[in-house]
Parts: C-alpha cells; structure tokens; sequence
C-alpha cells in the first residue's frame, strides 16, 4: 500500500472511528481470547444485546472486523469482545497480540441481530465466531439450546464454562458437509416452538436456514447472519 494511501486511510479513520483502550486481556482455551474494551464514548452508546462493534486492525487501513460484544457496561463504559485467534487475518492478530493499555480504533455498537427479540425457546447454532453472541443470549434467557462447532472441541467446551455458559451445549467437529450439525439439529427441535438462531461460517448458515424449513416443526422465526466465509475477508 502507497504512503499516501495510508495517510488517506489514517485521516478518514481519525474522522470517522472513536479510540477505546485494552483494560483486559484474557487467553481461553480453544483459540479464543476475551478483551475487555473502555472507552468514553461507550457510556453514551446504545447497546442491545446481539449488535456488532467494529475494529480497525490496522492503521494505515480501512480493514475494519467486526465483532459482537458479550455485554456492555454502560456505567463504567466497557464492553467485552471474544475473538477467535484462527489462521486468518488482520482482526485475528489484533486479538492474539492485544496487551492491556494498548489503544485501539473502534465504530460502533451498531445495530446487528436484536437478540431481546427472541421469544421463548432458543436454538443456537454456531461456532467460534459465535461465543460473543451465545454469551449475550445466555445472559437474556436460560431457555436455550446450544449446538456450536469447532476446530478445537474439546478447547471450546472448556471455554463456555469459562466464560459461564451452563445451558445445554453440543460441541460438535468442524464437518464441511454439516450432516451431523443437522441432524442434531433437527432432534432438539421435536415437539416445541421456538427461534432458529445461527452465525458462524456462511456455508453453515446458508445449510441450516435450507433445512430447517422441513424441521418438524420448522423454527417460528429464524435469525441468521453469516459472521465470515471461506476465502472472504472482512465479510461484514
Ligand atoms: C455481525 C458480526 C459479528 C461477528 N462477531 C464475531 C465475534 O464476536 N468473534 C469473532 O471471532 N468473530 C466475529 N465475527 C467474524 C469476524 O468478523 C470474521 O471472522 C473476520 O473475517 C475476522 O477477520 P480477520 O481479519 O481475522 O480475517 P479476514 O482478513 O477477514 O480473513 C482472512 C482469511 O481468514 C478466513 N477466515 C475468517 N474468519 C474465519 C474463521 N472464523 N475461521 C476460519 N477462517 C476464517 C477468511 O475466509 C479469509 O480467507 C463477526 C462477524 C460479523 C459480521
């Protein structure tokens, strides 16, 4: 990238982006890493549980990666971020080397999924990239289940009860193909009504949206977002 390109990417940023700071730092098993966020401008922000906050990974860029904050605490104005630390790009390696003090560009929260729109019984489905988001929902109802894959199963499992999710959880292998995600799927669902939750990787949005249509019965109401795709970057 030509100088002046960063220097353009700089001047929108300074004008666009809000800073906050890293005031905590923690590794969890399975590639994941929380990071808590402080900033003024949180304590004016607007929050509902399942929206989106953007990083700018890197400066000198306009490579914004979105993420989902777990909670906010207006009060104290933070907001906590779990981040997955996979082989990929910039937003990745903002997590892994994140040390608390370090200053970071933000934008956002801004609207995303509304999970207080959930009503009833939950089925969520997702993975890694998902853990922010089953965080939120588990701290709005108990009424959920949980069926996340993962590259790390057994790093994954351990990670929700690291960061408090006791509901029912399926940790289930990365499958390209999804059958197994599916089917299991489909046998929490028998005899209730209830909301189709799912994010994560496209592939497995785009399948489980598909399926769920001859679920019996099919989800009342389906709140799907793919969080990134294989060979995309910055999907949002
Ligand atoms: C609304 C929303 C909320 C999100 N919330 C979270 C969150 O809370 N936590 C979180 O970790 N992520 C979250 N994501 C997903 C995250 O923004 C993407 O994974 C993003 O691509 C990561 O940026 P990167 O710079 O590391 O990789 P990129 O530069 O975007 O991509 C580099 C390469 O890595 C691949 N890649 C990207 N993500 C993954 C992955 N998960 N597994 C394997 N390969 C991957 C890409 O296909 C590409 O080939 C969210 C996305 C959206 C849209």
């Amino acid at each position: 990238m030509s100088a002046l390109t960063e220097r353009l990417a700089n001047l929108v940023g300074d004008v666009l982006l809000g800073t906050a700071q890293v005031t905590g730092v923690r590794s969890l098993p399975g590639g994941l890493v929380l990071v808590e966020l402080t900033a003024g401008a949180f304590r004016k922000a607007t929050w509902t549980p399942g929206w989106k906050l953007r990083i700018r990974a890197r400066r000198g860029t306009m490579a914004l990666r979105t993420y989902t904050p777990i909670n906010a605490d207006i009060e104290r104005g933070t907001v906590e971020l779990i981040g997955f630390v996979h082989a990929g790009g910039p937003g990745a390696q903002w997590f892994q080397q994140a040390a608390i003090g370090d200053t970071c560009e933000i934008f956002g929260p801004h609207r995303s999924m509304d999970l207080t729109s959930v009503a009833g019984r939950a089925l969520f489905v997702g993975d890694e990239t998902s853990l922010g988001l089953a965080c939120a929902l588990h701290r709005l109802t108990g009424d959920a289940t949980y069926l996340i894959e993962a590259q790390d199963p057994a790093g994954l499992s351990e990670a929700l009860s690291e960061v408090g999710i006791d509901a029912p959880v399926t940790v289930l292998a990365k499958d390209a193909d999804h059958t197994d995600l599916v089917r299991r799927a489909a046998d929490r669902v028998a005899g209730h009504s209830y909301t189709l939750v799912v994010t994560g990787d496209a592939a497995t949005v785009h399948t489980l949206r598909r399926a769920s249509r001859n679920w019996s019965p099919a989800p009342e109401r389906v709140l799907g977002k793919a969080y990134w795709a294989a060979g995309r970057t910055g999907l949002d």
